[in-house]
């Protein structure tokens, strides 16, 4: 059973709506072992959870399974209707879904909202997009047959999240394959699970049927994931998180060539060129780089600016991200929350260590802002190059590092010059280089003269090693779904 604590309670009118004392049908409340969820913000325990393991995982497995058939055989009306039907509670109950995410994760409330309803959008799209599932026909090379293409679910769907977008990222797989027809065992980050806990409880309230939702609660992704993986009755795994765990999984998929979609880690460039609006720019960096303190995947890691606009572009960056106030994400005023833990604090501290040590310099921030805690200024490096620690790998925290430019051909071999190719950003006014620069950018989203391009509406995926398949919009919808060739003969 999920015990919380006041910390977490003094923010929820009625917390047994989202943790209802009642032991759930999972079994877990006979598990011995339990995990602790604290705020990061404070240091506060928040929760003491069932921490389950490989055998409660294949349990999950054997409920998705058990109720497989039947919910693939309902109409794409009633998939749509259970859709609708938790998306109308996540959008009532909104307010405390992001006091819950802002408790364990630390974003600033605003930004947690945000969250809540960009996960409530993508149970609203995939709501309308069930029903808008086509196959095919095809005119056949002989008049005595009829080709036919028909789309079916893949079957059980194992889903693994991440920390950083605790409650999207979860609707960002989960509404895709309810719509196609699968049902889904989700295990979520050790360190958020109580906002995916909270939206198990409105799915249920909603009426979800028994088994087409499960959720796994566990400390330890290794066991769960190797479950999931190696589990025949699991026909597809769907992942969130770093390159290296996701290549993990892959290896392990690649036993019963399961199929899996890979959405890993990143290393954005984002290029500001002479042609430029520099204040769009720096408005596009502050959004592509200090959202959520730096943790997305598809944040700005190498901000590169054409000689000419350099010295500008940074005196006005340094200006704005003075201006961002760090704090607990329940104070209205704070733009920074804290880092996720000490070792991303540490990392941090490692990058800016080794470019000052090659030549770099800080020109605002730097260091971390209180005594306890994990909160660090926001800071702007300038003197970066291509060597630095800081530009080869993922950050994940609020540093900006930039990259002073020369050449606009040579800059866009630099920004593909990475193992990674989720995402990338660049400012130009001239249509021409807008073209040209968006098709030469080996990234799988390209954000021009914006610092902000989710949508449900859109597919979002990477290239090279930031992943394999794209969530959201039509084409997420297929990363659920078979595709059946009928050949009707003797026509
Ligand atoms: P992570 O360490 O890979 O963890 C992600 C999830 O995988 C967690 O639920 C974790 O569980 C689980 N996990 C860890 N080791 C596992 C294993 N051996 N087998 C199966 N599952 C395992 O990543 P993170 O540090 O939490 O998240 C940050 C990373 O996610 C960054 O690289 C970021 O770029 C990436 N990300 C990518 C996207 C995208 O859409 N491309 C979106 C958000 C984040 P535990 O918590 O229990 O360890």
């Amino acid at each position: 059973m999920l015990e919380i604590f006041e910390p977490l309670k003094r923010h929820l009118g009625n917390p047994a709506l989202f943790f209802p004392s009642a032991p759930d049908p999972s079994g877990s409340a006979s598990h011995p072992r339990r995990f602790e969820v604290f705020n990061p913000s404070t240091g506060e325990l928040l929760a003491r959870l069932p921490d389950m393991q490989a055998e409660d995982a294949a349990a999950a497995i054997d409920r998705a399974y058990a109720a497989q058939a039947e919910w693939a055989a309902l109409t794409a009306r009633d998939r749509s209707d259970a859709l609708w039907g938790w998306h109308q509670l996540i959008v009532e109950h909104l307010d405390d879904l992001s006091a819950i995410l802002t408790a364990e994760m630390g974003k600033p409330l605003a930004e947690a909202k945000s969250e809540v309803s960009h996960a409530a959008a993508y149970l609203q799209w995939y709501a309308e997009e069930a029903n808008r599932i086509y196959g095919e026909t095809i005119s056949a090379p002989s008049v005595d047959r009829r080709l036919i293409v028909v789309k079916q679910p893949i079957g059980v769907v194992a889903a693994i999240t991440p920390w950083n977008f605790p409650a999207s990222m979860i609707a960002r797989k989960i509404a895709p394959a309810l719509a196609a027809g699968c049902t889904v065992v989700l295990k979520p980050a050790e360190q958020t699970p109580l906002v995916a806990a909270a939206m198990f409880a409105l799915a249920h309230r909603a009426g979800l049927p028994e088994g087409v939702v499960n959720l796994v609660l566990a400390s330890e992704g290794a066991a769960i994931g190797k479950e999931m993986c190696f589990n025949p009755k699991v026909r597809k795994v769907s992942f969130t998180g770093s390159t290296e765990v996701g290549r993990l999984l892959m290896r392990q998929c690649s036993e019963q060539i399961k199929k899996i979609s890979l959405e890993l880690g990143g290393n954005a460039p984002f290029i500001v060129f002479d042609d430029a609006d520099v204040d769009a720019a720096v408005e596009g960096a502050i959004q592509a780089k200090f959202r959520n303190a730096g943790q997305t995947c598809v944040s700005a890691n190498r901000i590169y600016v054409q000689a000419w606009l350099h010295d500008a572009f940074c005196a006005k960056l340094a200006s704005r991200v003075q201006s961002l106030v760090v704090g607990d994400g329940f104070d209205p005023r704070a733009a920074i929350g804290p880092l996720i833990d000490m070792s991303a604090l540490a990392k941090i501290e490692r990058h800016i260590a080794d470019a000052v040590k090659k030549g770099g310099v800080i020109h605002c921030g730097g260091r971390r802002t209180y005594e306890h805690g994990t909160f660090f200024q926001p800071t702007v490096l300038t003197g970066i190059t291509d060597g630095m620690q800081i530009a080869r790998e993922e950050t994940f925290g609020p540093i900006a590092p930039v990259i002073r430019f020369d050449d606009p051909e040579q800059v866009i071999r630099d920004a593909n010059d990475t193992i990674y190719g989720l995402a990338a950003y660049f400012y130009a006014s001239d249509l021409k280089r807008v073209w040209r620069v968006a098709e030469a950018l080996e990234y799988g989203m390209v954000g021009v003269n914006t610092g902000r391009m989710s949508s449900e509406a859109a597919p979002f995926g990477g290239m090279k090693q930031s992943g394999i398949g794209r969530e959201g919009s039509r084409h997420g919808l297929d990363e659920y779904l078979e595709m059946k060739y009928v050949c009707l003969g003797g026509i």
